[in-house]
């Protein structure tokens, strides 16, 4: 079954996925959403919302729902653990660049869910559950976009696809294009634990990353629950590491404050490094995660694949209109660049600054986070960075 009906066409109703059709709908562009699972995915993995990200989701008019569903966290800090010694950065430090100086702890899901929510009646978006990418031809004057939904093939002539399919994405693989990197030496472990660490832990803010004696931990509030996050064993299977016997022993040995702690989920994370050589390719225009991945550490993937989703559509909406195409292009430099110059760059920093157990290492990177904590000035250049704001001052400098 073909249908032609002009509509651009954006695999994956993730987080960007859904920002690029709900910002082309509003624009009054027809677009539709193919989403190979039955619903939105509800999976534990985003779970911070940096200034700059809501800056922008304030723009969708949805901040304050998002903000009702989470925890604000105007101060995060790192730690050592068993010791009163922390690096306290304070947000507040950038009230006068964002109307959000604060992380918001979140999850992922509950920005999809207010996107469907909002649109749900607006004639230009619709979505298609249960429907998969399976293929993409070029044909002379646009795409045809092939699905698979309930056993039966589709194709749906577009002028554009947006590939937002995520981190496996299909469309990559359709295109065969190389996507180049590595995978970060050691794993990660989420566990979510319903137990008020607050009330036993001094001092402790809603986003803690915390140096023990020979490893590290994060620890991350969201509304009554924290998630407690750490690299397993690297000897261990990850049926192992990932039972609940390991999981019990690993917080037992940070926390002496129950024999067991209620885990309500766990997961296990492979961490990797890639991007894509252009983010456009001909008629194919990727964001997200299915354009680059990065380590999580800092929180950047899910909030650089929404600046990625607000820069497509500011240079998209104008080619659907007639403009010049080479905007595309532009669109492709800018995020690329930022992709792989700051989100990269950062979260790699982080992740090895978060795992160093060299004492003497650990005594240099210590000594500089006292430093710039201790002045106004450093600490303001440092989370200007960290939340994500100059990287959206850079991008609007790329031409
Ligand atoms: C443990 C962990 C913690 C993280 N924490 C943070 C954080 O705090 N902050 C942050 O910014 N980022 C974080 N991230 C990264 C963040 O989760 C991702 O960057 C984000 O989900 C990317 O969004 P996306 O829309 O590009 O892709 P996804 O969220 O992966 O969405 C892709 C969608 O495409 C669908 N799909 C896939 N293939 C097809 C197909 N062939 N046809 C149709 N649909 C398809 C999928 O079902 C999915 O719904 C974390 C990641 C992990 C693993």
């Amino acid at each position: 079954m073909r249908q032609q009906n002009g509509a651009v066409v954006v695999a994956g109703a993730g987080p960007v996925g859904l920002s690029v059709a709900m910002l082309l709908a509003v624009r009054g562009h027809d677009v539709l959403v193919l989403e190979r699972e039955p619903a939105l995915v509800e999976d534990m993995r985003a779970s911070t919302f940096h200034p700059a990200t809501l800056d922008i989701i304030e723009q969708y008019g949805l901040a304050d729902a998002l903000i009702r569903q989470g925890t604000v966290v105007g101060q995060w800090q790192y730690m050592i653990h068993g010791t009163d010694e922390r690096a306290v950065f304070d947000l507040g430090l950038l009230s006068d660049l964002t109307g959000h100086p604060y992380r918001l702890q979140c999850e992922q899901f509950r920005l999809t869910n207010l996107i469907v929510e909002k649109m749900r009646n607006n004639p230009k978006l619709s979505i298609r559950f249960g429907c998969e990418l399976v293929g993409i031809r070029e044909e002379r004057d646009g795409l045809v976009v092939e699905a698979v939904e309930n056993g039966q093939s589709l194709a749906f002539e577009t002028p554009r696809l947006v590939a937002a399919d995520g981190g496996k994405s299909t469309a990559r693989k359709l295109l065969g294009l190389n996507f180049a990197g590595s995978m970060f030496p050691k794993t990660s472990i989420t566990a979510v634990v319903d137990f008020p660490f607050h009330q036993y832990i001094p001092n402790l803010l809603g986003v803690n990353y915390v140096w023990t004696e020979a490893a590290h931990y994060s620890l991350m509030q969201l509304r009554d629950l924290w998630r407690f996050s750490y690299s397993p064993d690297q000897q261990q299977s990850i049926e192992e590491a990932m039972s609940d016997e390991v999981v019990q022993a690993h917080l037992c040995a940070a926390f002496p404050f129950a024999e067991r702690y209620p885990v309500i989920s766990r997961n296990y994370y492979r961490l990797q490094q890639r991007c894509l050589e252009s983010f456009r390719v001909g008629r194919v225009l990727f964001a997200g995660d299915a354009a680059h991945l990065n380590s999580p550490s800092g929180g950047m993937g899910m909030n650089s694949g929404i600046h990625d989703a607000r820069c497509l559509v500011e240079h998209l909406a104008p080619v659907l209109a007639g403009g010049d195409e080479s905007l595309l292009d532009r669109y492709s430099r800018k995020r690329r660049t930022i992709a792989l110059d700051e989100v990269q760059r950062l979260s790699a920093k982080n992740y090895r600054r978060h795992r160093e157990t060299d004492p003497h290492k650990r005594r240099a990177i210590w000594r500089e986070l006292q430093e710039i904590v201790r002045s106004p000035a450093k600490m303001r250049e440092y989370l200007l960075d960290s939340a994500m704001l100059r990287s959206l001052q850079r991008e609007q400098a790329i031409q």
